[in-house]
């Protein structure tokens, strides 16, 4: 089955009356809760039956739901949710259920430039993307035998830092490693971690003023990983090392903060870059991203991934954030996302931040 086009898809579309659907996962009760505020009918795409949990969130709750047997029935049954008038809006677990291609070539309006996939999945083209727009990443280490600090070794196509692991020398390398995947070996760059939720418009003027557009800075998380995290209250993580005991990186929460007023400047300068040399290379990334940053000691970023749309670690501020309160109350990201739309609507310009 062939994809539809853009502008195909809209010209069936009353778009007086749409509707805003998301995969019941990930931040969907944020994503509902924002788009309901904005006056947009809601739909949760769900495997099995979903209405129970959501039964216990009335205020994130969506409308209706439509079930399927599996995510990769959303692409043939996508008519269906067209009838509805439905705008799509993909967070990290709808774009892993559905798979990369899949998600590609989904005829569904979906919110953002999904040409932005390609440059932030593939970790080559995210360092040329990232690099060229001048920020400073962790330090790749081509070759194992080069390791002479302490570095951390991605499996690609892991999830959620699964199998993640750290090594502080070549031997501790090949005890770990499973040759038969690829993986990229970084610094590990020691500092803080700071996770910055960002919303790039390039139809509005709200907020730090772009070539076309506008950056508005909603909210900053940080990961709670297991076992990482708090593997030392058992030991240190060399003692633990020696017992066989090896830390790792899955997500398993969210913690807010806030970042040193002084820093928020250089925060805007790295997404300013971030979006205008994504303009240049693919047409632009579209709404919310995010950067994952470490701030080292010299108070210097060092940024080791971009994710391009909506992020959990926007969900403790379903009811705005220390940021995104400055902009106005109770503003989470899931409700931005709808106000652009809302935006976009009103102005006939629903091509320009849908793809
Ligand atoms: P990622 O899948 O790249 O987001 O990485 C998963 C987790 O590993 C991150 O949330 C960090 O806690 C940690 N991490 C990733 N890259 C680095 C790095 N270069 N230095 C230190 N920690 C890192």
């Amino acid at each position: 089955m062939s994809s539809l086009s853009l502008s195909t898809m809209l010209s069936s579309y009353d778009t007086k009356n749409l509707t805003i659907a998301t995969v019941c996962s990930h931040s969907s009760l944020q994503i509902f809760h924002g788009a309901k505020l904005e006056g947009f009918k809601t739909l949760g795409i769900a495997v099995g039956e979903k209405q129970k949990f959501y039964d216990a969130f009335p205020l994130g709750k969506p409308d209706s739901f439509f079930t399927v047997d599996n995510y990769k029935e959303i692409i043939s049954r996508a008519d269906e949710l067209r009838e509805q008038n439905v705008i799509v809006i993909p967070h990290g677990s709808f774009v892993e259920y559905l798979g990369a291609t899949n998600f590609l070539n989904l005829s569904l309006p979906t919110f953002g430039n999904r040409n932005v996939l390609e440059w932030e999945s593939n970790r080559v083209k995210e360092r040329e993307w990232l690099e060229g727009a001048g920020l400073t990443m962790p330090q790749e280490i081509k070759d194992p035998k080069d390791i002479d600090k302490p570095v951390i070794v991605k499996y690609h196509g892991a999830k959620g830092g699964k199998g993640f692991f750290v090594a502080k020398t070549y031997k501790e390398f090949t005890r770990h490693i499973d040759t038969t995947k690829t993986y990229t070996i970084q610094e590990f760059v020691l500092g803080t971690r700071y996770y910055v939720h960002y919303f790039y418009s390039p139809i509005q003027q709200n907020g730090y003023k772009l070539n076309k557009g506008s950056l508005q800075l909603l909210s900053m998380d940080r990961r709670d990983e297991t076992t990482i995290d708090e593997v030392q209250r058992l030991g240190s993580i060399a003692e633990l090392e020696e017992l066989g005991i090896h830390p790792t990186f899955v997500v398993t929460g969210n913690i807010p903060i806030v970042m040193r007023e002084s820093l928020l400047p250089t925060l805007f300068k790295m997404g300013e870059a971030v979006v205008e040399k994504s303009i240049k290379l693919f047409g632009g990334i579209l709404g919310s991203f995010c950067l994952e940053t470490v701030v080292t000691e010299d108070l210097e970023f060092k940024v080791f991934e971009i994710s391009a749309r909506i992020v959990a670690g926007t969900n403790p501020y379903i009811g705005g954030s220390p940021y995104s309160d400055l902009i106005q109350p109770n503003l989470s990201t899931g409700r931005r996302i709808a106000q652009e739309i809302k935006y976009a609507v009103k102005h006939n310009q629903l091509s320009t931040i849908l793809s």
